[in-house]
């Protein structure tokens, strides 16, 4: 049996704070093991699979991807592809046309800019075709080791029913976690609350009953 919540209707954002640490917590004893689920060996691989996953399950660009990274090794490799080619090789993971013309783009310009090297900043990713805020956090947080809060669906819809941010657009929700979610742990965060996401807080019946950080959401029960 969950702990009875004990959340006032007015929090403070200190006490918020207080409350996301919490959460955090029981998150590393759940989830100690969380991790991104996309399967990569460099930093390019985890790139093109979060391209590839826009609306697409990680389980299925995991299908997808192990022949596109024997055929096309390196930037330089995508850069050259045949669009109509690729488009068919990354058909099953959804918005191919968009997919891969983005996959091109990006990897022109790492081929052309940065010696088909991806980069570590926020600035240059969010440059390249197809990168966003979320998959440039995916890259640095899991492949290069510089902390980022994933605004992914789960990490949009769980936020918001823990009430850690009333926001709705991903740039805003990002900023809210930075203020409540010590930095070295915001990876960590993006990563369990994903898994919790999966298996426990459903965008349809959340198993409320189940979850370990019930006592701690305002919206147990009530969902
Ligand atoms: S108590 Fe329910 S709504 Fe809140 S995080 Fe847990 S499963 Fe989700």
């Amino acid at each position: 049996m969950n702990k009875k919540t004990s959340i006032k209707k007015s929090e403070s954002q200190k006490a918020k704070k207080e409350r996301a640490r919490e959460i955090v917590s029981i998150l590393e004893e759940e989830y100690p093991k969380a991790r991104c689920h996309l399967d990569y060996e460099s930093a390019l691989e985890l790139l093109i699979g979060c391209i590839l996953s826009a609306q697409c399950t990680d389980k299925m660009v995991n299908t997808v991807t192990p022949g596109l990274f024997e055929k096309y090794p390196t930037a330089a490799h995508f850069s050259r592809a045949d669009r109509l080619e690729l488009e068919d090789e990354i058909h099953s993971c959804g918005f191919f046309r968009a997919k891969a013309k983005s996959i091109i783009g990006c990897a022109t310009a790492l081929a052309e800019d940065h010696d088909g090297v991806v980069p570590k900043t926020m600035d240059e990713l969010t440059k390249l075709a197809g990168v966003g805020r979320k998959t440039a956090n995916v890259v640095l947080g899991n492949y290069y080791g510089v902390p980022g809060i994933i605004v992914d669906t789960h990490i949009k819809r769980l936020s918001n029913r823990l009430n850690l941010t009333q926001n709705s657009d991903p740039t805003k929700i990002e900023f809210d976690l930075h203020k409540l979610i010590p930095e070295e742990k915001w990876t960590f965060f993006s990563n369990s609350l994903g898994d919790h996401g999966r298996t426990v807080c459903f965008a349809r019946k959340p198993k409320c009953d189940d979850c370990a950080v019930s006592h701690l959401c305002p919206s147990a029960g009530k969902v």
